[in-house]
Formats: C-alpha cells, structure tokens, sequence
C-alpha cells in the first residue's frame, strides 16, 4: 500500500517551557458556557444541557502568530476560553474520574465569523461555516496539570488593541471541566489529544485588521495574536 499523495503533517500544540508537542487529534467546544455570554448572544442562560461543535485539528494556530482576516466575513470575532487537553481517553467517564483525564490546560481563543455563526443558527444549519474555519482556533502553550493543577477559578481576561473587552472568573463556568468531559464521553469517545475549548465569557466583539489581540488566565500566562489583511 502507497498513499496517492503524502498525508497531511500531525497538528500540534506547544507545551509550556518545553519543546515537546501535543500533537492534537480534535478539538471539541462548548456553546453557551457563562451566563452572561449566553445573555447577550440572545438566549437564556438556564442551565440546559451544554451542547458542542467541533474545529478541524488543524485550524490550530499558535500564541504570537498573524491570523489573516478571514474570507466571507464582515463579523469577525473574539473569544476568550479556556482550554482543556485531554491525555487519557475514555468514554462514560463519571465527574469524580473525570480530572484524571486532564493531561493540561491552555489559554484559548474560538476565532468566530459571527455573521455566518448566527445566520446558520437562524436558518437552523450547522456552524461550521461560522466556526470551524482555517486557522480558528487559537491555543497557546500547554501547561501540564502536574505544574498547575486543575484551575477551576481565576481571572480570564481578553484585550484588543490594550483595552478590556472581556473581564470574568473561570469559577463562573456553567458546566465545570469534569462534567464537560463527561458529558462529552457519553456521546463519544475521548482520545489523548482531543481539546476541548470550555465557552469564553460576556464581552464578545469584532476584530478587523491591524488588530491585537490578547487573552490572559491566571496562572496559564497569556497569548497574542494580530490580525492581518483580508485573505
Ligand atoms: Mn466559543
């Protein structure tokens, strides 16, 4: 057996203070995970079951890179998140085991066209459009949980350009980490390498090009991304 052409290279995000890679299989993400967000996206914030959508592994992109203004936009978006990286897989995980899973956590951030993100919520079409575009998912460097335990509050803070446009607690999260990836293991199966990116707060907004972007969680450090010219 050949391959008829080579297969794409293994996506990988970066470890904190190492040069090991996690190399990333998928990248799961949770709507609607703080109140406020799901308030000002239009929608009430009871809590209903989490629901998920998915980024290609390979739109991950790295703290410190440019991220071309995407194309067929005019509603291009940040979202600060936190992001979980799951070592150990399993299915049917329960919330007691679930942290046993973690192998780190990540500044995140779920880069959305929320043109397209609400016209398909609208016409009730799937989101892929909206979020799992190239180059949408930004995850900075991965601190290992034997380094940082399992951050369940803190501050997590998004700024463009130097001013704050997202401000809240990580202990605000609707559906802590381990009943995120329970829930999810319940549907699936979870790999090492899966990510999961755990809902970003209050205060979303647009970036246009020439914009700074930075994202900061206590104790996990911060990430910065510039957007660049329309693609
Ligand atoms: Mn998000």
């Amino acid at each position: 057996m050949a391959y008829v052409f080579p297969p794409a290279p293994v996506s990988t995000v970066a470890v904190a203070g190492s040069d090991d890679r996690i190399p990333v299989r998928r990248i799961f993400c949770v709507g609607r995970n703080y109140a406020a967000h799901a308030r000002e996206m239009g929608r009430d914030p009871d809590r209903e079951p989490p629901f998920f959508f998915t980024k290609p592994a390979d739109a991950v992109v790295m703290d410190g890179e440019t991220v071309a203004y995407p194309p067929e936009t005019e509603n291009f978006h940040y979202e600060a998140e936190l992001v979980v990286v799951i070592g150990e897989g399993g299915r049917n995980i329960s919330e007691s085991e679930a942290l046993s899973h973690v192998w780190g956590y990540a500044v995140g951030n779920d880069l959305t066209r929320r043109d397209l993100q609400l016209l398909a919520r609208e016409q009730g079409r799937p989101w892929d459009w909206g979020k799992a575009f190239d180059r949408s998912a930004v995850i900075g460097p991965v601190h290992p949980v034997a380094e940082v335990g399992h951050p369940a509050k803190g501050s997590i803070r998004l700024g463009v350009n130097g001013t704050v446009r997202q401000d809240a607690d990580l202990a605000e999260l609707i559906w802590s980490v381990p009943e995120v990836i329970s829930i999810l293991s319940h549907s699936i199966a979870l790999r090492p390498g899966d990510l999961v990116m755990t809902g970003t707060p209050a205060g979303v907004g647009a970036l246009v090009p020439g914009d700074v972007c930075v994202v900061e969680i206590d104790g996990l450090g911060q990430i910065t991304t510039t957007i660049g010219p329309r693609e």
